[in-house]
């Protein structure tokens, strides 16, 4: 009679992982971990990145010279983590929470604690690419996020005149 009754498959079970395992794996463990494409936090960007203090602008609390932090929300300017906490400690006090870093141009989400990716973000990509050409003097080199149709060759078989 139908005796498969007992056979137990354990394919289901394979295919559930838990995603926090992810994070686990390729988290700080291996000392690399990847920028955020994505951030619920973007509205509380300054409504005129268009304009911003050059990366040579000292911090605002303490006058640190260099590597400052520029606030995204109220472009305010101060010093990392590193030197007097003033970025961090201005996030507390305002719950900015996103900061571009006149370091390296990486910029930081403190509610998301991650580097999200400007050139990714759409919203972060025009000043991101301000900060870029104030600090290096030219454009940042285009990475082909989005790709031109370059390659839409037009077929000259159109009949020309008449
Ligand atoms: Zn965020
Ligand atoms: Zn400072
Ligand atoms: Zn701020």
């Amino acid at each position: 009679m139908a005796d498969q009754a007992g056979t137990s498959s354990s394919h289901l079970e394979n295919v559930l992982e838990e995603d926090d395992d992810y994070d686990l794996i390729y988290g700080a463990e291996s000392g690399w971990v990847e920028a955020r494409t994505q951030c619920d936090h973007l509205a509380s960007l300054s409504s005129d990145l268009a304009h911003i203090p050059t990366p040579n602008t000292p911090c605002n609390r303490c006058q640190h010279p260099s590597e400052n932090w520029l606030c995204l929300c109220c472009k305010d300017v101060l010093c990392s983590r590193f030197v007097n906490k003033h970025m961090l400690e201005h996030h507390k006090q305002t719950t900015h929470c996103i900061a571009l870093s006149y370091s390296d141009l990486s910029v930081w989400c403190f509610a998301c604690d991650s580097y999200l990716d400007a050139q990714v973000i759409r919203q972060l990509r025009p000043v991101h690419e301000t900060a870029y050409i104030l600090k290096f003097g030219e454009a940042p080199p285009h990475r082909s996020v989005e790709c031109p149709q370059l390659e839409d060759k037009q077929a000259k078989d159109m009949p020309s005149g008449s």
